[in-house]
């Protein structure tokens, strides 16, 4: 695995080295006050608690290095006066250390993992579009020379933040993110982010507004069931808690079409918008409050299942920390809806035929946080529909701007002499991830199948039966000869039955198999490719020739 993560480092390094950008080495190990100036510290240690972070002899707060715009930015601002420096693009290849939540997956995602992370300084926003496209293409180049499939997706920022971000998906069934796209190529973004048309909404069955006992209805499938009507004519309501980096908590009411469900990415980040309204500057959780946390605020029993869009806010306590009233939000699925059906605010009834602007007040934050789904209609296109697929995050690029460099100080002086903040872009690979998305998109039931440029070995020269001198002749010569022409070759003389050893050159993946067998006595070997397993015998002294050319080194 050493070998193929040092293939994949080459490659990435070349086509770094190919946009122009120069290779560095950056300290893992980074002051919390580097940290504390962008205001990330409480939001890796606590919120999102990835950052693995220590207290050293001194007192002072350190942490691992989960990525390195503090450092890579305090280092800009050092060196970096004026334009005529810029643009600058620096990378380096690295372990990262993040306290995941759910490590798995083997090199998929780990606490510590190998990164080619890279960041850009420019003067204007036209020069970052200029760099971020060169690292799209080579990006591109790196997983198309991996020999693989991807595709390249609209991102959510996440808390690196910026604007503009993309990412590239190694499709693969294993993979733990979900893209959906569009057939004509116009569209592919991850689920967190993609937006498309909702289906229509139906014509409510009710004209008239009034109160109605529906017994047994907390879902909204009872509910469809017991009023015949569909979920497209009901207005749900979904109760969120979520808790700010002041230590402030805020109930939050979402409503939103019946047949729709919350985006969770969407939601936080519209309440990351909203934290200064809190006096808060980030979120640290957002959870559906489950009975113990409704402990903690709730006056009275909640009337879940049935809640209503104006649901009271005496239904909050006042404790100290929590927002005294209920943070309203509406998706733009339940805004244009008519005579709608939503809960009643009392278990077993609810409210038909109900208008905004009549029983309830509409809300004056109105967002998208509908979670697109397949077979939703594409809004550049309504005639396409979004396909989905699965993928494996290899890479991450983001048009960062001045984040990081207004906050830390980082500055420049421009052409008219005035001083600015430099604007900045980052960009992310998982080289030990794209090792292992390798190996989900490429196997058989045998085991591993290597795409060729990143195969720890391209051959594999097997000898079945090691106590035959003329078997271990030929195969320590062809070994021999192979490696001096460049064809990287493994030799396999363990003394174990052949079986075995056809069965682990299978698994570990060798592209090809070179077989000093019983084809001998008329001068042959037997060559195995591995991934279509195909078999051909050919002469001893062709061996080489005929690898060069399947191989092609130069
Ligand atoms: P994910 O959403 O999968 O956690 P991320 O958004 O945290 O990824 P970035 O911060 O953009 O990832 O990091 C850049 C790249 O590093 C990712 O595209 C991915 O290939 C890789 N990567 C991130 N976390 C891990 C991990 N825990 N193990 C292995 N590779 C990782
Ligand atoms: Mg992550």
């Amino acid at each position: 695995m050493w070998r193929v993560l040092q293939k994949i480092s080459q490659i990435v390094r070349e086509e770094m080295d190919a946009t122009g950008a120069q290779e560095c080495l950056l300290p893992q190990l980074q002051p919390a006050q580097l940290w504390r100036e962008s205001g990330r510290w409480e939001t890796y240690t606590k919120a999102e608690g990835i950052m693995f972070s220590l207290i050293d002899r001194r007192e002072t707060e350190l942490g691992l290095g989960p990525t390195h715009e503090e450092v890579i930015t305090t280092i800009a601002k050092d060196m970096i006066r004026s334009y005529r420096q810029l643009p600058v693009n620096l990378y380096q290849i690295q372990s990262k250390f993040r306290d995941e939540i759910r490590p798995r997956f083997g090199l998929m995602r780990g606490r510590e993992f190998i990164m080619k992370d890279a960041y850009s300084f420019h003067a204007s926003e036209e020069s970052l579009q200029e760099t971020y496209e060169a690292m799209d293409q080579a990006y591109r180049k790196i997983i198309s020379r991996c020999g693989l499939q991807y595709r390249a997706v609209q991102a959510d920022s996440g808390a690196i933040g910026g604007s503009a971000s993309q990412e590239f998906m190694i499709l693969a069934e294993a993979g733990e993110d979900e893209v959906l796209y569009t057939e004509d190529g116009q569209y592919a973004a991850n689920v967190e982010k993609a937006i498309s048309l909702p289906p229509d909404a139906q014509k409510s069955p009710f004209t008239k507004g009034e109160k109605r006992e529906t017994p047994e209805t907390n879902t909204i499938e009872k509910l469809c069931k017991f009023l015949q009507c569909s979920p497209t004519t009901i207005v749900k309501n979904v109760l969120y808690q979520a808790v700010y980096d002041n230590g402030k908590t805020v109930l939050v009411l979402v409503n939103i079409r019946g047949d729709q469900d919350v985006n969770e990415v969407k939601l936080t980040n519209e309440l990351v918008r909203l934290a200064p309204q809190y006096q808060a500057t980030t979120l640290l959780a957002l959870q559906v409050p489950d009975e113990t946390a409704q402990a903690k605020w709730a006056a009275k029993p909640l009337p879940l299942g049935y809640i209503a869009p104006d649901l009271d806010d005496n239904y909050i306590s006042s404790v100290p920390n929590i927002a005294p009233k209920f943070l309203r939000l509406v998706d733009k699925t339940a805004v244009d809806l008519k005579d709608f059906i939503t809960g009643a605010n009392e278990s077993g009834y609810h409210q038909v035929g109900a208008n905004w602007g009549q029983e309830f007040e509409l809300p004056k934050i109105v967002v998208d946080l509908r979670t697109a789904m397949v077979g939703d209609r594409a809004v550049h296109d309504p005639n396409q529909t979004l396909q989905s697929a699965r993928g494996i995050e290899a890479g991450h690029i983001f048009q960062l701007g001045i984040k990081y460099s207004q906050a830390m100080g980082a500055t420049f002086t421009n052409e008219e002499g005035e001083e600015k903040p430099l604007i900045m872009g980052c960009y992310g690979v998982g080289v030990s991830r794209i090792a292992q998305a390798a190996v989900e998109q490429s196997y058989d039931k045998d085991g591993i199948i290597w795409p060729g440029a990143i195969a720890p070995y391209h051959a594999i020269v097997v000898i079945p039966n090691t106590n035959d001198s003329n078997q271990v002749e030929v195969a320590e010569k062809l070994y021999n000869e192979l490696n001096k022409v460049g064809i990287e070759t493994l030799l396999d003389d363990r003394d174990e039955r052949a079986g075995v050893k056809f069965k682990d050159a299978e698994l570990i993946g060798i592209p090809y198999r070179i077989v000093t067998g019983r084809s001998l006595k008329s001068g042959k070997v037997e060559l195995v490719e591995r991934s279509t397993k195909n078999s051909q015998e050919i002469a001893i002294d062709q061996v080489v020739e005929t690898l060069k050319q399947l191989i092609k080194v130069e």
